[in-house]
């Protein structure tokens, strides 16, 4: 099988290796889409671990199975989220499913990016889901980012009725616009600085799409204003840059939370207001991948159509292109999702 091989983002290779064969309770899968995701442009992250086989966000035929499982048969179209949670552990009991040492430790091997994967027994029982018929196989690709949009909402507590500001209009900014209107936000400010994103946002929905001013207290000002209100109940911060970081923070109303949602550089960092937190009781939260319960809400929001896979996925690539993808993705020229299609 071919299987993309990743040394920095201008060097990927594509190696021949024999096809893996699923041990008791795993599957094998045949790859037919894996989504291209900021994360595997991240090279600081990257570079150090290289080289290695990248692609967490999967769908595929199941090939074979191995002994002993029951619920999934060969041919079946399926999902497969590349980390599962052990359920048990401290923060399982509490719920910080993301926070497992087994959720950071599983993967699949050798990765989305190869013509065939196997999947662990615990992906088979706890992260395994069949595609509706109607929902493509790129459509599928969207589960796993989505899923992370879908975990910030909840943990953000986003309610219907809420006003939230959102700053950024990528990919997952664009899928958040569709997710919060699935949960009932109608009061939306978007925040973002590329033209065609701001088209985009406008494509996806969003009425109020905003040019941030660089003084954060002006700003704020004039979402008061927009508002009518001491700011928005719920911030997201789904751009990278400190600029927006910075932004989102004084974007709170009175007793609001501020999402943390991009992955700066490990070295960046942000001045805090303790008073103005304090005053204004406002939550930081941050929220980091997505748990087993957002897979399934992703997929439902996917097959409902709630949200646009069609619209999303705007690049397609073979995997000798991959590089290609990376570096397409992480240019933010007129790029959405890029996914890699398997013959
Ligand atoms: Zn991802
Ligand atoms: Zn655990």
């Amino acid at each position: 099988m071919k299987v993309a091989v990743y040394y920095n983002n201008h060097d990927v290779r594509v190696e021949e290796r024999p096809i893996p064969q699923p041990k008791s309770g795993e599957i094998l899968v045949q790859t037919k889409a894996c989504g291209v995701c900021v994360a595997d442009t991240m090279e600081w992250y990257l570079t150090p671990r290289a080289p290695l086989t990248l692609g967490h966000e999967p769908s595929g035929l199941i090939e074979a199975v191995g002994s002993g499982v029951t619920n999934f048969k060969v041919g079946d179209r399926v999902v497969v989220h590349h980390h599962v949670p052990c359920l048990v552990c401290e923060h399982c009991r509490r719920g910080n499913f993301t926070m497992c040492t087994t959720f950071r430790t599983t993967h699949i091997h050798p990765g989305g990016f190869s013509e065939f994967f196997t999947a662990s027994a615990l992906h088979v029982e706890r992260d395994t889901l069949i595609l509706p018929d109607h929902v493509s196989f790129e459509a599928g690709t969207l589960v796993e980012p989505l899923a992370c949009v879908i975990h910030a909402i909840r943990k953000a507590g986003i309610k219907a009725g809420d006003s939230v500001a959102l700053i950024g209009t990528g990919t997952m900014g664009l899928m958040f616009i569709e997710c919060l209107r699935y949960w009932g936000v109608r009061d939306l400010v978007v925040y973002e600085v590329l033209d065609w994103r701001i088209k985009k946002a406008k494509e996806f929905g969003a009425k109020e799409v905003l040019i941030p001013d660089n003084n954060p207290e002006k700003e704020a000002e004039r979402l008061c204003a927009i508002l009518k209100s001491n700011g928005a109940d719920k911030v997201i911060i789904a751009a990278k840059d400190i600029r927006a970081m910075k932004l989102g923070l004084r974007l709170a109303n009175k007793g609001g939370t501020v999402t943390f949602f991009a992955t700066p550089q490990p070295d960046e960092f942000v001045e805090l207001y303790p008073s103005f937190i304090f005053f204004n009781e406002i939550t930081i939260t941050s929220t980091y991948s997505a748990d087993h319960l957002d897979t399934r809400m992703a997929l439902k929001l996917i097959a409902s159509g709630d949200v646009s896979a069609d619209k999303i996925i705007s690049h397609k690539y073979p995997l000798e292109k991959l590089s290609d993808a990376i570096l397409q993705t992480a240019s933010r020229h007129e790029s959405l999702k890029c996914v890699i299609e398997f013959e």
